[in-house]
Parts: C-alpha cells; sequence; structure tokens
C-alpha cells in the first residue's frame, strides 16, 4: 500500500455525537501513527437534514480537540473539492458509467407504488425490479419526457458477497438479500451510499473507519467497487458505544455530544483522552494519553470488538485529573465565568478562590455551586456545628467562635497580616491557650463561614478570603444562632 489516507466524513447533523468524535479521532490517529494523510469531507447531500451552522460545529469541534486536517474545505487539497454537495456532477457521472457497465439502472417508480410496495412487504422490503425490465427506448422516452427518476444500483441476484473488516473479521452475505439501492436521488444528489464510494476512490482513501451501523450495507458498496474495478479500501467497522448494557449512546435519546460536555464543563483534552479508551487499547493500564503521545502508541491491532460502555464517572473522574495538572495561570483562566457567576459582584480574589478549588474541581459547572457562600452567606441550621470527629457540639461552638472574636479584636498583628497561615497560627494558639483542641476552634470557625457542612478549605483559608470585615460579620451572626438556641 502507498500513503495511507484515511478521511473523517460527517454529515452536518449541528452536533457531535461523541461515536462521530470518536470515528475521527481514530481515523486521525490512523494517518498520523503511519505518516499519512487525515482528510475532512462534509457528506451534505441529504439536503432536507440541512443544519444552519452546522459545518461550524464540525470544524470548531476539530479545533478544540486539536485534531487537524491535511485536506478538506478551507484546508484545499489535490483531491477537492470537500463538500459533497458542491461534488454533484462528479457522482452523476459515474452513475451513467455503471447504467453503461450494466450494473446501476434508472427507475421511475411513483412514491405511491413504493409506499403501496412497502406497505404490502413491511420491514422486509426490498425494491422489486420493476424498472430493471424497461427497455432502452422506454428509458429515454421517459427521459425524454421529464418524468422524475432515481438511478439504483443493479445487484447481482446469485453468489455471495464476502469483505474482511479488521474488528470484525470476515462477513460473507448472499447476494440475494442485498436490495437495489438508490444512488441517485431524484433531486440529483447521490445517496450517502453511492457518494462514499466515489469519493473514497477518488479521494485514494485507504481507510475507512466508521460505525458498525454502516457493516449490513458495506456488501452493497463492494459490489460497486467491483463494478467500477477500483481497489477496495481496508474497513474498519467500530462497535457502538453503549450508555448501559442494552442501549446505544445517542444524542436523540437525549445523551451528550462534544458540545454538551463541554458546556458541562469538562476539558476537550480529557474529553479526547476518554473517548480513546472507548475502543482501542494501548496493550497495557495506562489512561492517560494527551492527542501527540496517542499519536506515537495508536495501532490499529489495538481496536477492539466489545462495546463499551460511556461512563461518565469515569469522564468526570478523568476530567479531575486533567483540572489538577492545570497550571493556576491556566485554570483560572478556565474557572474565571464560573467564578464571577458565582461571586456577582462580591469583592472575593478571584485568584485565591480559584487556588482553593483547583484541587477540588472535578467539572467546570461545579464551581458556582460550591463557591457561592462567599457572596453571601447561606441560610444553615446550627446542627452543623455538631460533629462527633471534630469533637464539636453546639456550646463547644459558641464558645470558640467567642474566643475567636475577642482574638481578632484584641489582636493587631492579625489586622495587619490577615492571612490564612497567621490565622492558623493564631486560633491552634488560642486553642492551646484555652485548653481546646485545634478542631474545636476550626471547625466552628469554618462552619461559621461558610454556613455548610462542607466548604473547599478550612477556616482560614476562607477567613483570608472573606477579608476580616466579612469574618467577623459571619462570627458574629454564628454567635447568635448558636446563643438563641441554647438558650430557647
Ligand atoms: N456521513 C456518514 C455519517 O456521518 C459517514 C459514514 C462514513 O464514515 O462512511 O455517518
Amino acid at each position: 500500500m502507498g500513503e495511507v489516507r484515511t478521511r473523517f466524513a460527517p454529515s452536518p447533523t449541528g452536533f457531535m455525537h461523541i461515536g462521530n468524535l470518536r470515528t475521527a479521532l481514530y481515523e486521525y490517529l490512523i494517518a498520523r501513527s503511519q505518516g499519512g494523510k487525515f482528510i475532512l469531507r462534509i457528506e451534505d447531500t441529504d439536503q432536507e437534514r440541512y443544519v444552519e451552522g452546522a459545518m461550524d460545529v464540525v470544524y470548531d469541534t476539530l479545533k478544540a480537540t486539536g485534531i487537524s486536517y491535511d485536506e478538506g474545505p478551507g484546508v484545499g487539497g489535490d483531491y477537492g473539492p470537500y463538500i459533497q454537495s458542491e461534488r454533484r456532477g462528479i457522482y452523476m457521472e459515474y452513475a451513467r458509467q455503471l447504467i453503461e457497465k450494466g450494473a446501476a439502472y434508472y427507475c421511475f417508480c411513483t412514491k405511491e407504488r413504493l409506499d403501496s410496495l412497502r406497505e404490502s412487504e413491511g420491514a422486509s422490503f426490498t425494491y422489486d425490479r420493476h424498472c430493471l425490465s424497461l427497455t432502452k427506448e422506454e428509458v429515454e422516452r421517459n427521459l425524454a419526457e421529464g418524468k422524475p427518476f432515481v438511478i439504483r444500483q443493479k445487484v447481482p441476484r446469485e453468489g455471495r458477497t464476502t469483505f474482511t473488516d479488521v474488528v470484525y473479521g470476515d462477513i460473507t452475505v448472499d447476494n440475494d438479500t442485498l436490495d437495489d439501492q438508490i444512488l441517485i436521488k431524484s433531486d440529483g444528489m447521490p445517496t450517502y451510499n453511492f457518494a462514499n464510494v466515489v469519493d473514497d476512490h477518488l479521494m485514494k482513501i485507504t481507510h475507512v473507519v466508521r460505525g458498525n451501523e454502516y457493516l449490513s450495507s458495506t456488501p452493497k458498496y463492494n459490489i460497486l467497487y467491483q463494478s467500477f474495478g477500483w481497489d477496495i479500501p481496508v474497513y474498519i467497522h467500530l462497535p457502538s458505544i453503549m450508555k448501559d448494557a442494552h442501549n446505544k449512546l445517542s444524542k436523540r435519546n437525549g445523551d451528550a455530544s462534544f458540545q454538551d460536555l463541554v458546556k458541562k464543563g469538562y476539558l476537550p483534552e480529557a474529553i479526547l483522552n476518554y473517548i480513546a479508551l472507548l475502543g482501542w487499547s494501548p496493550g497495557g493500564t495506562r489512561e492517560f494519553y494527551t492527542l501527540k503521545e496517542l499519536e506515537e502508541d495508536f495501532t490499529i491491532e489495538g481496536l477492539n470488538k466489545s462495546p463499551s460502555i460511556f461512563d461518565t464517572e469515569k469522564l468526570k473522574w478523568m476530567n479531575a485529573e486533567y483540572i489538577r495538572k492545570l497550571s493556576p495561570e491556566d485554570f483560572t483562566a478556565l474557572a474565571r465565568p464560573y467564578i464571577e457567576e458565582a461571586l456577582g459582584n462580591s469583592a472575593c480574589d478571584i485568584g485565591k478562590i480559584s487556588a482553593l478549588i483547583q484541587q477540588r474541581t472535578e467539572i467546570l459547572t461545579d464551581i458556582p455551586d460550591k463557591i457561592s457562600f462567599f457572596r453571601e452567606l447561606p441560610e444553615y441550621s446550627s446542627e452543623i456545628y455538631c460533629h462527633k470527629k471534630m469533637k464539636t457540639d453546639r456550646e463547644i461552638s459558641l464558645r470558640a467562635l467567642k474566643l475567636t472574636r475577642d482574638l481578632i479584636l484584641r489582636n493587631d498583628e492579625l489586622e495587619h497580616e490577615w492571612t490564612s497561615p497567621k490565622l492558623y497560627e493564631a486560633f491552634c494558639l488560642l486553642a492551646s491557650e484555652n485548653e481546646m483542641k485545634n478542631s474545636q476552634i476550626l471547625w466552628p470557625v469554618r462552619t461559621a463561614l461558610s454556613g455548610r457542612e462542607v466548604s473547599p478549605g478550612g477556616a482560614t483559608e476562607l477567613a483570608e478570603i472573606l477579608g476580616r470585615g466579612e469574618t467577623m460579620k459571619r462570627i458574629e451572626a454564628g454567635i447568635s444562632k448558636l446563643e438563641k438556641e441554647l438558650e430557647g
């Protein structure tokens, strides 16, 4: 085989399904790992499914994930155009060649006739070849009269067709089970079934990667290749990505697309890493790969047949690992809009909050809820002051808050150096002076400052971010709350 050439051939539907992105990634990796070329081709011949702006979704996704193409719309290349609707004339030309070879024919059947056939045959409907018996003269007359037509493939009735798929092995079908599929539709556009064969040949594609829903049509494509006398590419059909043991992941069932996941706060690098492993294994236990590393390690042999389950928890875990590894600056840049959303116009320092939450963030959209208490102390129950392990209850907490308030009021040094380490030192000293455990000061203060059972950061980190004034206000609020409860 000469140069390896692969293509990603999405139909622009307006979103990038996770399965499509995986296909793109594997095509890209096959090309890159073998020094070949990766091509983007837009399959937009189904005009009824046209979605405004859908092509941008494809371009943006590939850009966001770093999957770059050597040829395609906007980039150009020797085999363009790369948008199928701009190649319309080419398909008609090849369909005519097939008619001349006796491998395709005009069909003038009306929609009504086909509908009634379909009704009587049900799910097993295949075209009854009515128009195959038209004479040359009848066909010419119909064409001259301008009767609408489609062009159908003439599939041999006898014999069997066998093809080899890298993932699924050898597959053989009896030709008489294959339908005389439409190649050119009545609007003059090719069907996917025809355009993909013509384009894969003309664009010199060596490896075709796609979902296993195309396995059953592949024999018909092979017959087309044979009719033209063209070389058949290497086929790699991928098992579906499942949402559980029985259901496929699909946007139509409300499952996430790439765009949805990004909106939910997953990083493109983490998504790409995760889906690389949904159907491919490096043969060891390694789980973390950058795109560059995948380009080096990818092998076709590592692809497997078993359906993979899209496990959101695992993706979350992986995303958290990616977030942890970001530089503080990069994390702040990503987290900023979420932090600002939660803080509103409160004066808290974004950089400090960002540093506090980076190691505790799984997905970016978790951020606002995690830190909303900085903006405003939430309503809370005094119950959360009681913590067995911290050895606190309401009485101890009240005492702790009062001691802390007095300490802050009398300690000038703190006023001048209101930092978490300084506060920590002072609070621990306060605990030992009063024969209390550190936790018996720190837990109540943390609780009073956050109004939450859990918060990112401990008492002194929260105090530093809130500042002296707000810290005092919240401690006072805690004191009143506890006093009221204990009296009542
Ligand atoms: N346009 C087809 C799709 O989006 C591509 C299938 C293929 O890669 O051949 O499903």
